[in-house]
């Protein structure tokens, strides 16, 4: 027998397919164990299924047993900004406000690497306390804090997607870059991180309206000579965004900036699309691009509500991840993102089922807003990997995945987890997938961070909540 395996044994839920695609019978697209055995060889998931017959095959195998837990795959963040997470909860501002006040300031200071390094840890350990494994970010227009954010997160073993953030207006003089540089610097990132380690390159223009008809040009000649890279920005976020990026670049609607300059195809992420049109939506599906919903982020700037159910549209589905955005997102976690986006989803719900204007019913668009634990832990899981086309490597338990999960704690956090936990399971765990996934809504309703008791990159634990944390939180 190989001498690295590494066994979990434990209660287990992921998925296999979408939710959205079994409206009334999502129980379908999961998969859940009571009593699972997960066995991983180098990282990788060599075996998965009900404890009894797998372990029957690894008769020598030592196992770590997670008792009273629930297993996740790893949750993915679609959209975190790392040099933001100090200025996290910043007062009083709408997007572009918010960015000349307390973001621009503090996002120069990462031309600093040591200021840099430090930022990149901090946010790195946030995300993983909370669980997350995987995220998409965004850095700042200096090259050293692209440098320091794969580095750490290399140090981690973190899969993780990122790249210069290119920006040449709209911003101070002290943070601009010109497009020459942006395109020679990016050039050269990509050569050393692109899938160096567990790293993925994002040609990452931070959005449209601050990027000139050159920064656009560098971006499109960057995906043109490696077209392997992802591409990562911002788009549709805020009402007065919208009105002046029309103004400045001439065009009918967002998404035709990035269309018009080659952008938007497979591996391209836009985040927010709060005010994107049916038009627009229509032609992200079509380009099987993806779209990250942040409504944490989406509330605290006051953007506005993502048309979740008319994103899961069977007709024209698009790519979906979501994300914290933190520090315009006040949580890192993953959890709260839900929480937020069951109520962005509810106020649709309303908005759509005839009762506040019979003229915009819409019974389909309005259920497919509603977010079921199902579609809700898919969309961190299985989905965010789908939206940022890692789904051949994590996601879910599936043999020759990579082995980055999270361990949920049910009980932990508010008491009045405890109270749902009570009516829904018994002493030994859920036994069925119907008490896990109640479980999970509680949890997302509920829960944080505290939630999260352990986190495992390539099978290996990186993040365990400490005695006292759990103390501190747990039912009494
Ligand atoms: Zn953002």
């Amino acid at each position: 027998m190989a001498k690295n395996l590494v066994g979990v044994r434990g209660s287990f839920f992921d998925f296999v397919d979408d939710p959205w695609k079994f409206i009334g019978q999502e129980e379908k697209s999961a998969r859940f164990y009571s009593d699972g055995l997960l066995v991983t060889e180098n990282g990788i998931i060599r075996d998965f299924g009900p404890f009894e017959k797998v372990s029957q095959k690894y008769p020598n195998l030592h196992f770590t047993h997670i008792k009273n837990r629930l297993i996740l795959p790893g949750f993915i963040d679609g959209h975190v900004h790392v040099p933001q997470t100090r200025v996290i909860g910043s007062f009083g501002e709408q997007l572009l406000g918010w960015l000349q006040q307390w973001i621009f300031p503090e996002e120069m200071k990462y031309k600093d690497r040591s200021y840099a390094r430090e930022g990149a840890r901090q946010c790195l350990d946030n995300l993983l306390a909370a669980g997350t494994t995987t995220c998409q970010a965004y850095t700042t227009s200096f090259a050293v804090s692209t440098e320091e954010f794969f580095e750490e997160a290399s140090r981690r073993n973190m899969l993780v997607v990122g790249g210069l953030t290119g920006i040449d207006r709209f911003a101070p003089d002290e943070y601009i870059d010109t497009a020459q540089n942006f395109q020679r610097d990016t050039a050269r990132l990509i050569k050393t991180y692109h899938r160096t380690g567990r790293n993925i390159y994002a040609i990452t223009p931070r959005f449209a309206l601050g990027a000139s008809h050159d920064l656009m040009v560098a971006c499109q000649n960057l995906k043109r000579e490696f077209p392997d890279a992802w591409v990562h920005t911002h788009i549709s976020e805020n009402p007065s965004e919208i009105t002046q990026l029309k103004q400045f670049h001439q065009c009918n609607d967002y998404l035709s900036v990035y269309e018009k300059y080659d952008l938007v195809g497979k591996k391209f992420t836009g985040g927010h699309g709060v005010y994107l049109s049916d038009d627009e939506f229509r032609r992200i599906a079509k380009a099987d691009a993806a779209i990250t919903f942040c409504p944490c982020s989406n509330f605290f700037l006051g953007s506005g509500m993502f048309r979740l159910g008319r994103a899961t549209d069977p007709e024209h589905r698009i790519r979906l991840t979501f994300g914290t955005d933190v520090g315009a997102g006040n949580r890192f976690s993953m959890i709260n993102v839900l929480d937020e986006a069951y109520k962005v989803g509810m106020c649709n719900n309303t908005m759509l089922d005839g009762s506040i204007d019979p003229r915009n019913q819409n019974l389909p668009e309005a259920e497919r807003n509603k977010l079921s634990p199902y579609r809700a832990f898919y969309s961190l899981t299985l989905g965010g990997a789908h939206g940022l086309y890692l789904d051949d490597r994590i996601g879910n338990f599936e043999v020759g995945k990579e082995a980055d999960f999270v361990v949920l704690d049910w009980a932990a956090g508010q008491r009045a987890i405890a109270w749902h936990e009570s009516l829904l399971v018994g002493a030994n765990g859920p036994q069925t997938m119907d008490e896990a996934a109640q479980l999970l809504f509680s949890i997302m309703i509920l829960g944080d961070d505290r939630n999260v008791d352990e986190t495992w990159i390539m099978a290996e634990r990186v993040y365990q909540k400490t005695v006292s944390e759990q103390t501190a939180s747990a039912r009494k």
